[in-house]
């Protein structure tokens, strides 16, 4: 309980970073420094009108030297970080797997934000996850039972996730004659198929298909977008990433509907053979 209060608490000072990261980085500016300042009066932010979610409220949304209205934006997102933390601790417990798997949602929650606004995923992200993924993966326990298997299972979700949308990005060039897939997308999956192995990785690239173009055709049918405009695939890729990790693995879901249909059939519509196993 203590343990999970912690976890949660410390989501949301990364939540806080986040904001930073969505912020600065696709305007080419350094994470670190300089200090926050008020995008309009442009007054340092101290400390305790930086504290997440609580400033926000205490401050009334609003910044104390202008009348500059905060976006709801910067407290959802702290939320949305701590809540995610706290599932990956409810996931893999107080674990060695739990500060990789904390990496894992922070870039994913940061790639959503910023890919849903600029079309660009940071390949900082995506590079920091294939080294993480890597590195940890003889201890994620989730991948495989022996060291050896974890660590071929994470190389394989490595290749199948980038070879995959690599192989459909030279296809759709052909096909279309210009850019289908972008380069992020590809550096992407190929980092998170270093955490979840080249089955859930594959089923991430599948899920993010059916989202995207149930989302592209709504948006075309409701007139939001013309069919030319492209749509980011990159927040439908992050969001199918952050789900796989909560399912079980694709062939075990395909075991039990199997299993299920099984005695479906056996119990309503050949009762008859029951008696035969
Ligand atoms: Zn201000």
């Amino acid at each position: 309980m203590f343990e999970g209060f912690v976890v949660f608490l410390f989501g949301l000072v990364l939540g806080s970073f986040a904001n930073v990261c969505i912020y600065r980085m696709p305007r080419n500016l350094s994470v670190v420094k300089p200090r926050s300042t008020c995008p309009k009066c442009k007054s340092l932010i101290s400390w305790y009108d930086n504290i997440p979610v609580l400033s926000y409220i205490f401050l009334n949304a609003k910044c104390r030297h202008c009348d500059n209205k905060i976006s709801l934006i910067y407290p959802l997102i702290e939320i949305v970080c701590a809540v995610l933390f706290l599932l990956m601790y409810l996931l893999y417990g107080f674990s060695y797997m739990l500060p990789s798997f904390c990496i894992l949602v922070f870039s994913l929650l940061v790639i959503t934000a910023i890919d849903f606004e600029f079309q660009i995923i940071p390949d900082e992200f995506s590079l920091l996850l294939v080294i993480v993924g890597l590195s940890t993966s003889f201890l994620n326990v989730f991948l495989a039972d022996t060291v050896l298997m974890r660590i071929s299972q994470s190389f394989l979700g490595f290749l199948a996730g980038g070879g995959t949308l690599f192989v459909i990005a030279i296809i759709g060039k052909w096909v279309f004659k210009k850019d289908a897939m972008g380069g992020g997308d590809i550096k992407l999956m190929a980092g998170v198929g270093t955490f979840v192995g080249w089955e859930k990785v594959l089923f991430v690239i599948f899920l993010a298909s059916l989202m995207g173009s149930i989302v592209g055709i709504c948006l075309i049918i409701f007139k939001k977008i013309s069919k030319k405009e492209a749509i980011a695939f990159g927040p439908y890729l992050a969001i199918s990433s952050l789900l796989v990790l909560f399912l079980p693995k694709p062939s075990t879901i395909i075991q039990t509907i199997f299993m299920l249909e099984e005695q479906i059939l056996l119990k309503y519509f050949f009762p008859h053979l029951q008696n035969l196993r």
